[in-house]
């Protein structure tokens, strides 16, 4: 299983940093949620991890190996990442942006052999879009174009999947739906790291919260760890009452206020 952690690492935008000097291992084989306030800098994070930007300062290490030493092929047989707004392709028909997770396996224009098309049909099963593969991605709802995306991923057969708010503009039926479906791909093996405003989804379906401010990664565990007043009030800036999940160990904020200023 690919390792996939971080030393001293500073990312930012034409020299402003925004995130500074994290160094932090993903679990391998467990899910993990970067939470934190809107403009902490989570995106830019994943972004540097499966680089889509480079650091200004440190490194991102996969298997050991700085990523900036690696070629980009080889980076995307180990980790796929969806973007919060993956680029809308609304001609592609399902199958066709599926297939689309086996270009880094592709030689020069050799096309798509046996093993591409046996991936490429068990990525459509797992997400259960069996029949709309022949749709094309505009007439699909947003939960079914989300399926797609992570199909797509599926397909690129990595050890990690990196996802930002892959649930955010989902009503709460289809935000499980994906949140199971994540939960069933990292059952059978697979890394996953993603953004999450949900706290209460984070906490159940997550084994491992990093929570971000501010550029700085302030803390990191279980979601019981994580869940104490404390934590949420200097993260969020909130004071939260807790609960727990039925039949589980997972905290659950069942109200919050707003701290304010006297
Ligand atoms: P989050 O995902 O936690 O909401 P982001 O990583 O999107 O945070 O943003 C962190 C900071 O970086 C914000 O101040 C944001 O304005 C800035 N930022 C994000 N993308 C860019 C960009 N392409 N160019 C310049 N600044 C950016």
């Amino acid at each position: 299983m690919t390792k996939l952690n971080t030393a001293d690492l500073s990312i930012g935008y034409e020299k402003k940093i925004v995130v500074n000097d994290i160094t932090v291992e993903i679990p391998k084989g467990q899910i993990t949620s970067l939470i934190g306030p809107n403009g902490s800098g989570k995106s830019t994070f994943l972004k540097a991890l499966a680089r889509i930007l480079n650091p200004i300062k440190g490194e991102v290490l996969l298997d050991g190996e700085n990523v900036q030493c690696l070629d980009t092929k080889s980076i995307a047989q180990k980790i796929a990442s969806l973007s919060q707004s993956s680029t809308q392709i609304t001609g592609l028909t399902v199958a066709e942006i599926v297939a689309y997770g086996r270009f880094p396996y592709q030689k020069g224009f050799s096309g798509l052999k046996e093993r591409d098309h046996q991936l490429i049909d068990w990525a459509i099963e797992a997400t259960n879009l069996q029949k709309l593969k022949d749709r094309t991605l505009a007439t699909l709802s947003g939960g079914q174009q989300q399926r797609v995306w992570i199909a797509m991923a599926l397909a690129q057969d990595t050890d990690i999947l990196i996802l930002d708010e892959p649930i955010t503009f989902l009503d709460p039926a289809h935000q499980l739906e994906i949140l199971e479906l994540l939960q069933e791909i990292n059952r059978q093996g697979k890394t996953i790291l993603m953004t999450i405003h949900d706290l209460n989804h984070a906490s159940r379906f997550s084994d491992y919260l990093l929570g971000m401010k501010k550029g700085r990664l302030l803390f990191q565990g279980t979601p019981k760890e994580i869940f104490t007043a404390d934590k949420l009030l200097n993260l969020f800036d909130i004071q939260a009452t807790f609960a727990t999940l039925p039949n589980s160990d997972k905290p659950l904020v069942i109200a919050y206020d707003l701290v304010r200023e006297c």
